[in-house]
């Protein structure tokens, strides 16, 4: 059972409740819509209770729900600062951010930077925006060139997520990062086109 005292103290530590002092002059509603700001993601959190109850019994309380729903937000947050460290890097044109600069505000070492992104991240971050990085090499498209299955049926050189270029693959693009698309005849790039 969920008990509401465990719940209450929770909530007073995840999303604790703005404090006005007596003499404090904030305005009534001003003090009631932040006293609403902070309902708002314990009613949501009562709601995700309810469904991981439903999924794990009873015996899966409030404390171990809030700690999974916390280890989902720095994984999500860490999955961010990855494309954002990619895109940094491989779209940022002419000039990309340094690895110290990017390093110094991401809290990682510049050889850290580094290592925090590759090919799976220039992936995402073309097809969550759209755009590519600069090409320097082709070749014929082969299978057995892209780890990703959906470089392997299709264009990913040209498109995005909403999107997509379904048209069949015939080049292997490899970007200034090191990493391969697979390219349409529509896609491929004029200047490139030209060198074939
Ligand atoms: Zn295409």
């Amino acid at each position: 059972m969920v008990s509401q005292e465990q719940l209450d103290d929770i909530f007073a530590i995840r999303w604790p409740l703005p404090h006005f002092p007596e003499d404090d002059q904030t305005p009534r509603h001003v003090r009631g819509a932040a006293v609403d700001d902070a309902w708002k993601p314990r009613l949501a959190f009562i709601r995700q209770l309810g469904a991981a109850t439903a999924d794990h019994g009873p015996d899966h309380d409030p404390l171990l729900v809030a700690l999974e729903d916390l280890v989902a937000i720095k994984k999500a947050a860490d999955e961010q600062i990855r494309l954002l460290l990619a895109y940094g890097r491989a779209y940022v044109t002419p000039r990309p951010h340094t690895l110290e600069t990017l390093g110094q505000a991401a809290g990682l070492t510049p050889s850290g930077v580094s290592r925090a992104f590759g090919a799976k991240e220039i992936l995402a971050v073309g097809n969550l925006t759209g755009r590519r990085p600069a090409a320097v090499e082709i070749d014929d498209h082969h299978p057995d060139l892209f780890p990703d299955d959906d470089s392997r049926r299709r264009c990913t050189w040209g498109g995005s997520k909403n999107n997509p270029c379904t048209d069949e693959p015939k080049y292997a693009v490899t970007d200034k990062s090191g990493t391969n698309w697979a390219c349409c005849d529509s896609h491929l790039p004029g200047y490139l086109r030209s060198r074939t």
